[in-house]
C-alpha cells in the first residue's frame, strides 16, 4: 500500500477531514446535507482513513458542495459526472479510497447511463445518493425521484412521470451494495457508510436528506424504520430475489408515507473491475472470437 509511508500511528479523528480555514456552509439551516457530512467524517474516522487517502469526487448541486467542507483529495465535477471521474481515479490509484457523491438530479438522471453502468461493471467506489426528490440549488424543480404528482414552479399541475426507483436500479444494474439511510438517522448512517466503504465493489448508498426550502412535504421528515432492527421485516441480504422484493416494498412504502431504511443488497463473493480486468490482463488470448471464456479455462 502506497500510503504506508504516510501512516503517522495517530488516531483519525472526525475534525482531520474539517479544513485548516472552514467556510461557512452555504446550506440552507435544517438542510439534510448537513448529516451527510456529518456521517461521512464520521465514518471516515470510524476506519481510521487518513484524508490524505481518500479521493471525495462531487457533482453539481448543493450536494456537490460537500468537497468544500470534507478536507481530502476532492473533485468538483460537472453535472451528472462523478462516477467516470472516481472510476478512472480508482484505475490508476488502486490504493485510494473512492467516494463520488451528488445529488438525485445529477445521479439518477443526468448522470443515469454513468450509474447504471458503474454498477454493472463493479467498480471498487461508494457513492452517496442525497436523495431530496428535487433540484435544489437551482430552486427546486422536480428532479427524477419527485414522486408523480409533485408540484414545484416547473410542474404547478404535478409531475406526470413516475419516480425512479434507485434501489432497484441498482439491484438490476448489478451494484453489490446497495443501502438506504437518512438524514433523520444518523447513528444508521455512519454506520452504513463505513459498511459501504469496507465494502470491495459497487457500494450505492442512496440517502435520503431533507431540503425545507424547496421541498418542505417530503417523506424525509417521516421517522424512519430500519429494516434490520424491525420485527415486521425479515429477508436475506445475500439472496438477489428477496432483496428485489423488499426493495419494491420500502420503494414504494417512501411515497406512501412510510421511510424504510437499512442494508438491502450484500454481494461479497464478486470480483471488482479491476480485480477481473487484471485476471484477464494476465490470460493468453483466445483463438477464436465469438466464444466466452474465463480465466479457469484452458486453451487447447
Ligand atoms: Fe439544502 Fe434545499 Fe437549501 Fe439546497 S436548497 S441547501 S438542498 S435546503
Amino acid at each position: 500500500n502506497q500510503f504506508d509511508a504516510i501512516d503517522s500511528g495517530e488516531e483519525v479523528t472526525s475534525d482531520d477531514y474539517t479544513p485548516e480555514i472552514e467556510p461557512q456552509p452555504t446550506w440552507c439551516p435544517g438542510c439534510g446535507d448537513y448529516s451527510v457530512l456529518k456521517a461521512l467524517k464520521g465514518a471516515m474516522s470510524d476506519l481510521g482513513r487518513d484524508p490524505e487517502e481518500v479521493l471525495l469526487v462531487t457533482g453539481i448541486g448543493c450536494s456537490g458542495k460537500l468537497n468544500s467542507y470534507f478536507d481530502s483529495y476532492g473533485f468538483h465535477a460537472i453535472h451528472g459526472r462523478t462516477l467516470p471521474l472516481g472510476r478512472a481515479a480508482k484505475m490508476v490509484n488502486e490504493d485510494l479510497e473512492v467516494v463520488a457523491a451528488g445529488g438525485d438530479g445529477d445521479g439518477y438522471g443526468i448522470g443515469g447511463n454513468h450509474f447504471t453502468h458503474t454498477a454493472r461493471e463493479n467498480h471498487d467506489m461508494t457513492y452517496i445518493v442525497f436523495n431530496n426528490e428535487v433540484f435544489g440549488l437551482t430552486k427546486g424543480q422536480s428532479s427524477p425521484t419527485s414522486p408523480k404528482g409533485h408540484t414545484s414552479k416547473t410542474q404547478l399541475k404535478g409531475v406526470a412521470k413516475d419516480p425512479v426507483r434507485p434501489m432497484s436500479l441498482a439491484l438490476s444494474a448489478g451494484a453489490s451494495f446497495i443501502a438506504r439511510t437518512a438524514a433523520t438517522n444518523p447513528k444508521q448512517a455512519q454506520e452504513i457508510l463505513v459498511e459501504a466503504i469496507e465494502h470491495d465493489g459497487f457500494a450505492h448508498v442512496d440517502f435520503l436528506t431533507q431540503c425545507p426550502t424547496w421541498n418542505k412535504d417530503g417523506a424525509q421528515y417521516v421517522p424512519y424504520i430500519d429494516v434490520q432492527e424491525s420485527d415486521e421485516y425479515d429477508f436475506d441480504v445475500t439472496d438477489r430475489r428477496e432483496a428485489a422484493e423488499m426493495m419494491h416494498e420500502t420503494e414504494q412504502a417512501l411515497y406512501d408515507g412510510k421511510v424504510l431504511t437499512g442494508r438491502y443488497y450484500v454481494e461479497e463473493d464478486r470480483r471488482t473491475y479491476q480485480e477481473e480486468k487484471q485476471a484477464r490482463d494476465e490470460m493468453p488470448e483466445s483463438p477464436v472470437v465469438g466464444q466466452y471464456f474465463d480465466d479457469e479455462k484452458e486453451w487447447e
